[in-house]
């Protein structure tokens, strides 16, 4: 079967994302849900959208009655994601929630509990999980290929623009650069070593004050410990114009990736050689895979669950503890 879904804010990603769904063969845009009519106008002539499958923010409750959509696609401002998400699940419906899942782990595990007492599935939007390249230097890992993996570096950040947007908002966005964009470096480094981390140490560098406003990160420096005795060091900023790039070693072999989480064309090389795997549109794989997932039980590389989602955010809020105490969080 074809995934149907409702796009649940229409802002620049969720334009991307359903212009990536043009291309899928598994999931089809069938629904949108707006607090703005002059865009559910826009979208719903674009993508041949009917009006019943039309809702705004006060009644999309009502999107249970409606078999024709299965999944809700929540692309809005992070503070957001959870209730939105919870009320999705009430009405029967699968969540894709965009990342970070919530703005603290407490709201990615209510999430995950509301899921499950609804009995629908939860993901999270990890593009990168369905990614050639990434998932061609992922089974490389898993093979051995690296042997043992010893050291990851990340560095995740872009300059951000107008102080007055949702993403410097403590309320909207949970947080600053981490939440939007550290999370890359938390993500790829679990997927890129293989292991959970126990410990994490933080620093936090502010040099604008009044456009990072107290509960906001403008940049922080980040260092995780793993089982195996790996370490990873990370840099998240929003103050850092084209920072991307990945690097893992080990004892048998190297990864380099730069850049390693953009849109793409993704670009890296390995002890081996260039990492030659084609460029596909990241969200177009990713609804693909979503759809084979919902209905097939096909599991990516790494899992985009909700439960992955925690782990993340239970590592931010490490993170943000971490720095507030100056100390080493244990997980
Ligand atoms: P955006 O500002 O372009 O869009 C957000 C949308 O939410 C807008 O259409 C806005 O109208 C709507 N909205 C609904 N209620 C709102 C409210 N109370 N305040 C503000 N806006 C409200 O942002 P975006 O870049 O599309 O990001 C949306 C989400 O997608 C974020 O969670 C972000 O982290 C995520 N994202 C993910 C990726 C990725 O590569 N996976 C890339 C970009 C953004």
């Amino acid at each position: 079967p074809i995934l149907k879904v409702a796009i649940m804010g229409l802002g620049s990603y969720a334009t991307r994302v359903a212009k990536a769904m043009e291309d899928c063969q598994r999931a089809k845009l069938v629904g949108l849900i707006s607090g703005t009519p002059s865009k559910i106008e826009e979208w719903s002539k674009k993508y041949d959208i009917p009006e019943k499958n039309c809702y705004n923010y006060e009644n999309f409750d009502a999107i249970k009655d409606n078999p024709d959509i299965d999944a809700v696609y929540v692309i809005t401002p992070n503070g957001l994601h959870k209730d939105q998400s919870i009320r999705v699940a009430k009405a029967g419906k699968h969540v894709i929630s965009e990342k970070p899942m919530g703005i603290n782990a407490a709201e990615g595990q209510a999430m995950v509990d509301a899921c499950k007492a609804a009995n629908v599935k939860l993901l999270i939007g990890y593009r990168m999980h369905f990614e050639p390249k990434t998932v061609a230097v992922i089974q490389m890992r898993k093979d051995g290929e690296f042997g043992q993996p010893k050291f990851f570096q990340g560095q995740s950040g872009f300059t951000i623009g107008d102080p007055n947007q949702w993403r410097l908002d403590k309320k909207l966005a949970g947080g600053g650069a981490m939440m939007d964009i550290g999370i890359y470096s938390i993500n790829g480094a679990r997927y890129m070593l293989g292991e959970e981390p126990i410990w994490v140490t933080a620093q936090e560098t502010k040099t604008n004050p009044e456009k990072f406003k107290e509960g906001v990160d403008e940049t922080i420096q980040f260092q995780m410990g793993f089982p195996s005795g790996a370490v990873a060091n990370c840099l998240s900023t929003y103050n850092m114009n084209n920072l991307d790039r990945f690097y893992m070693t080990g004892d048998g072999g190297w990864v380099e990736m730069q850049p390693s989480t953009g849109y793409g064309p993704i670009e890296g090389r390995t002890h081996k050689g260039p990492l030659t795997q084609p460029h596909v549109t990241h969200q177009t794989l990713q609804m693909d895979g979503m759809a084979e997932l919902i209905f097939e039980g096909k599991q990516p590389i790494v899992p985009v669950n909700g439960e992955e989602g925690v782990k993340d955010m239970k590592i931010i809020d490490a993170i943000y503890k971490a720095v507030k105490t100056g100390g080493k969080i244990e997980l």
